[in-house]
């Protein structure tokens, strides 16, 4: 059996590398990865490939940058071509990027069928154009593989059942298994970055709702600026949002804040885990406190990932600064649920048994 596998960007490298772990054990399963080179910094790409194991996409499409119809137009010709010549039995496709929808069109449009890991997730937000893509490819694809009841759910009450499963979500598998090899540097990322042994909080924010919005921006650096006059703050900076800051001249509110450019992912499962607090607009991000149980403040509007909110592990605080640092302290007054609504570190075996047939 023959599945093309199609990443781009960083969350989608971490969930491809739990699922291809599996695939490579299968027998006559040939998985071939297309890059389509939307992620393509080495911080935000290769150390992925290096780290996870992955192996060497057989194709770079080399396509970043641009307005999404741009982006999305080359990927969609780019991936095309690729499925042209190696005619799969399925295309592999992953989350909710651009990357995601171009390669949902090419391949329904050849009649390829289409796997969609972590379909039927929704954030009810059409403003934001992952809702968009994981919409439209989730209408195209045969099998939808599903990381919740809630997932599966969504996609019921669009009237899509048909190949429809919960196989429990990936990244669960990829933090458990990445977490333990995670523990290994402890000492070294302690020194290199000074943690603090008192404890820290860390801090992501990448969406483009917050980063290409001044005021929201503004708002997010506010208040971790201000929660780090408490306690030190950790912010490893994705790219858009560095050049947001830079563009704005709101640097001034890093000055108390560690800020560090994008670390690899075992040493940002090993900051997850240490941290006591973390603060996120990142769905990835959001779930890998609650794997690892630490308290998580979400700086967004609403979330995918319900569970979390529903368990008493994150609060969705909205991106007003005030309403941030009042999330910080009602964590310390509510009850946290030990529930587990993201299967059992096995979803790779299941979505893999599926693409078989099994
Ligand atoms: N991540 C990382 N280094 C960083 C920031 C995030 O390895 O500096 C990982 C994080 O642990 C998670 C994934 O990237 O597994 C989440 O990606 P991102 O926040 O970019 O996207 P989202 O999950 O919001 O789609």
């Amino acid at each position: 059996m023959k599945i093309v596998t199609i990443v781009g960007a960083r969350p989608q490298f971490v969930k491809a590398a739990a699922v291809s772990r599996i695939l490579r054990g299968r027998e006559n399963v040939d998985e071939i990865l297309i890059h389509t080179g939307q992620h393509f910094d080495a911080n935000m790409s290769q150390i992925f490939f290096d780290e996870l194991g992955i192996d060497e996409p057989k194709y770079n499409l080399g396509i970043s940058g641009g307005s999404h119809g741009d982006m999305t137009g080359r990927m969609l010709s780019g991936i095309e071509t690729v499925l042209e010549s190696e005619r799969p039995d399925w295309t592999l496709i992953y989350g909710d990027t651009n990357s995601t929808l171009a390669a949902a069109i090419a391949a329904s449009k050849m009649h390829i069928p289409v796997a969609h890991v972590e379909a039927g997730l929704r954030s009810f937000n059409m403003k934001m154009p992952e809702e968009i893509n994981r919409i439209l490819s989730d209408r195209v694809s045969s099998l939808l593989l599903c990381p919740t009841d809630i997932a599966v759910q969504n996609l019921a009450d669009e009237g899509i059942t048909a190949g429809v499963s919960n196989v429990g979500d990936v990244m669960y598998d990829a933090a458990l298994h990445f977490g333990r090899l995670a523990d290994q540097n402890s000492d070294k990322i302690i020194a290199r970055y000074g943690l603090n042994p008192e404890g820290f909080a860390l801090a992501t924010c990448h969406r483009a709702e917050n980063t290409d919005d001044p005021v929201r921006l503004e708002q997010i650096l506010r208040a971790l600026s201000q929660i780090a006059n408490d306690r030190q703050v950790v912010l490893p900076l994705h790219p858009r949002t560095r050049s947001c800051i830079r563009d704005l001249s709101l640097g001034h509110y890093l000055e108390n804040i560690v800020t560090l450019d994008p670390v690899p992912y075992l040493e940002m499962l090993w900051l997850e885990k240490n941290a006591n607090l973390i603060l996120t607009d990142s769905g990835g991000v959001q779930k890998e406190a609650f794997f690892f149980k630490v308290p998580c403040v979400t700086m967004r509007d609403e979330t995918e990932w319900v569970e979390t909110i529903d368990a008493g592990w994150n609060i969705l605080a909205g991106v007003q600064a005030d309403h941030i640092v009042q999330a910080v302290e009602d964590h310390k007054i509510n009850t946290k649920l030990e529930i587990l609504p993201y299967g059992n570190g096995h979803a790779a075996e299941l979505i893999s048994d599926k693409l078989l047939g099994l």
